[in-house]
């Protein structure tokens, strides 16, 4: 039997309504905050993300999945948004068309990364990108967003860290002061780290071996060694976060696996998912366009990932979205009314109701069963006595009351459920 890949999942239709009810929230808080949606293909050529994201990078080096069309292009599936983004910004020249463009995606991703729990090789992520501003507000703001979203969906055992990276000059001479101080301490770090030592000194701070840790905790800070203007706009950033109420706490070793960082980085975790604990994570990249050829301009994003954010949800029993239900289930009392059941069904789904019934030849008692099981609103009965008399049971499962109706009055019925709703609503 052939199975879905390792790594991949399927959403199965009874996980849909929990997806759904969460890119409802993501798209109105992002709207809310004046974001427009974004979409990009899953695949782009593979130098959009080498030169993105950066060759040393771990995204780069061994999670992309890459591969050479027909036509002897190197493409690779998309494995973050910011590079996509940032492209279709470039070459819709959106920055010409107004100063701030402020955009939000919900999109599949993909990295060959060992799978474990909250760890995926197709995941999805929504996220934002302000581009063509450096205020505090468009940091503050995404920090906000992301912890409004998750809030929204009650779960509280989030924490957020936030970090300054300053800018490249003061994180060049920050990133010689840690060669020094790990010039005589190299050979105690594991291999990993060893490599990163020659090509992305910063992220041993991301080791979670003890080794390193041990090493890493009395290194000097980058923090400790902005530059004055990256040291002001964090101010401004923390000062916005606490007008906002959002609790946060610093954490100077954050520095995030992307090469294109500048000043802000952020990320939130959660105590509910284990280890792979980052539900989101973003920061600003004032020199991302400039490097992907666009005319110089600022920008600050975040990513979060759905399937993390779910799994917190299930772990805290959150989030506890009812499944869609039908409005109406018809039920066939005569075996010979086929037809009839499927003029009627047809109509009031023409005019937007959601109707259920019968195509298995069930008993009655079995079609009872079943509108029961998908939790209908109500239930008409077609056939036996009232049909000879032209009419039909109109049954509201909520109440357990029954009414008879006309069935020329059928195809109206929708009125009596607009009639009930509105009712309902004022009691
Ligand atoms: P990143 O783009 O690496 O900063 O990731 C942003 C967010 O996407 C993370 O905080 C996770 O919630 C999610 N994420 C990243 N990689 C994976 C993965 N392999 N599987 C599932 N979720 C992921």
């Amino acid at each position: 039997m052939i199975k879905a890949v390792t790594g991949t999942k399927d959403i199965l239709p009874e996980d849909i309504t929990r997806w759904k009810y969460l890119e409802q929230r993501v798209e109105k808080i992002m709207q809310s905050f004046g974001f427009r949606e974004i979409r990009t293909p899953v695949f782009e050529e593979t130098a959009l993300f080498a030169r993105g994201i950066g060759e040393a990078t771990d995204i780069v080096s061994k999670e992309m999945y890459t591969f050479n069309d027909k036509g002897g292009t190197s493409l690779t599936l998309k494995p973050e948004m910011t590079a996509s983004v940032v492209r279709a910004y470039i070459e819709h020249s959106l920055g010409a068309k107004q100063p701030l463009n402020k955009l939000y995606y919900i999109s599949p991703m993909f990295r060959q990364e060992r799978p474990q729990a909250g760890r995926l090789r197709q995941f999805h992520q929504f996220g934002a990108e302000s581009l063509g501003g450096t205020s505090p507000s468009l940091d503050a703001e995404m920090i906000i967003i992301a912890y409004d979203i998750l809030s929204s969906f009650d779960l509280k055992n989030l924490t957020v860290k936030i970090n300054s990276l300053g800018v490249p000059e003061s994180r060049n001479n920050y990133k010689n002061i840690l060669k020094e101080f790990l010039q005589d301490k190299v050979n105690g770090l594991t291999e990993e780290s060893r490599k990163r030592f020659q090509t992305n000194i910063l992220r041993i701070f991301d080791s979670k071996e003890e080794p390193d840790q041990l090493i890493m905790k009395d290194a000097p800070l980058l923090i400790d060694k902005l530059d004055q203007e990256s040291k002001d706009h964090f101010e401004q950033v923390r000062a916005l976060l606490d007008i906002a109420g959002i609790p946060y706490e610093i954490d100077a070793k954050l520095v995030r696996g992307l090469d294109y960082y500048t000043k802000t980085t952020f990320e939130i975790v959660s105590g509910s998912v284990g280890s792979q604990n980052a539900l989101c994570g973003g920061g600003r990249y004032d020199l991302l366009i400039e490097q992907l050829g666009g005319k110089p301009a600022p920008g600050v994003g975040f990513a979060a990932g759905i399937e993390r954010i779910l799994l917190a949800c299930e772990n805290e029993n959150t989030l506890m979205v009812p499944q869609e239900k039908p409005d109406i289930y018809i039920i066939r009392i005569d075996k010979e009314l086929n037809r009839e059941v499927f003029d009627v069904a047809l109509n009031l789904r023409r005019k937007g109701l959601a109707v259920e019934f019968d195509y298995l030849d069930r008993s009655v008692k079995a079609q009872m069963r079943e509108a029961n099981k998908v939790n209908a609103g109500y239930v008409i009965f077609i056939g036996g006595d009232e049909y000879r008399n032209n009419e039909f049971v109109f049954k509201n499962m909520l109440k357990g009351t029954q009414e008879i109706f006309k069935l020329n009055e059928i195809n109206e019925i929708h009125h009596k459920l607009k009639e009930e709703a509105n009712a309902s609503e004022k009691t």
